[in-house]
């Protein structure tokens, strides 16, 4: 997974999002604790983001990375709170 490369891609490029792109995204991601999925809401108009959610299995608190290209969610990541 390029994460970093993409991330990097769009850093020089803010000014420029899509017009066309939805308000709101669905994803799902795994859990690091149990790996269970979790279906997150991404507001896209936020732009790229970092949030904490809680694990609807597990209860644990986990931190979501979420990287937007032009079309819509390039990548998602869940990684345990730090
Ligand atoms: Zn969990």
């Amino acid at each position: 997974m390029a994460v970093a490369e993409v991330a990097a891609g769009r850093a020089g490029n803010q000014t420029e999002r899509g017009v066309a792109m939805k308000i709101e995204e669905r994803a799902s991601v795994a859990c690091p604790y149990c790996g269970e999925l979790m279906e997150l809401r991404i507001d896209c108009s936020e732009g790229s983001q970092e949030f904490q959610e809680d694990c609807p299995v597990c209860c644990k608190s986990v931190t979501i990375s979420v990287v937007l290209a032009e079309s819509g969610i390039s990548s998602v990541e869940a990684r345990p709170e730090e």
